[in-house]
């Protein structure tokens, strides 16, 4: 699947060659620091729906990028779910379970622990995990050549403990 954006993995750049002391890693607080303080102001000039859009958006994109670069697409589905539970842990980015999955229908049911984006947040009622819902799709939309519809239902911040994200395919495939 090729992206509408500009967006390409050698982007990022080579971070072992720019980074020789500090290396790969940082803290989730910086991570967290870009994702909110870019959203406030996406939220300020957009409103709060469109500024969602936009992050799901760039969630897509980059969905798509890593599954291209990172992972495997040759994997039947089993082995490739379980690649990407591995490489999410493998990132830090949280703990992938999948809660229901009915591959005919192309209906699944993920649940993270642990997310990157709102472990911990405050509870403020409303799902936040925008980006994510877009990253899963473009992972699924890549690997089984679908348009799919990925909506977060469960959420640190509505309480949830958990992010549990609903996919199921778009009547407008
Ligand atoms: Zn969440």
């Amino acid at each position: 699947m090729e992206s509408l954006f500009d967006f390409k993995w050698s982007d990022l750049g080579d971070i072992e060659l720019g980074r020789p002391n500090l290396g790969n890693s940082t803290n989730v607080v910086n991570y967290r620091l870009l994702q909110y303080s870019l959203m406030s102001v996406l939220k300020k000039y957009y409103g709060n729906k469109k500024a969602k859009q936009l992050l799901r958006e760039g969630g897509i994109v980059a969905g798509i990028e890593f599954c291209k670069n990172i992972l495997n697409i040759d994997l039947c589905f089993n082995e490739f779910i379980a690649q990407l539970t591995d490489v999410l842990i493998k990132l830090r980015i949280g703990n992938l379970r999948v809660e229901k999955s009915d591959l005919s229908n192309y209906e699944f049911t993920f649940v993270i622990s642990e997310d990157l984006d709102c472990s911990g947040l405050p509870i403020k009622g409303n799902t936040v995990c925008d980006y994510d819902e877009g990253f899963l799709k473009g992972i699924l939309d890549s690997y089984l050549n679908k348009n799919f519809i990925v909506e977060e239902v469960d959420c640190w911040s509505t309480g949830g403990r958990v992010c549990r994200f609903e996919a199921r395919i778009s009547n407008e495939n």
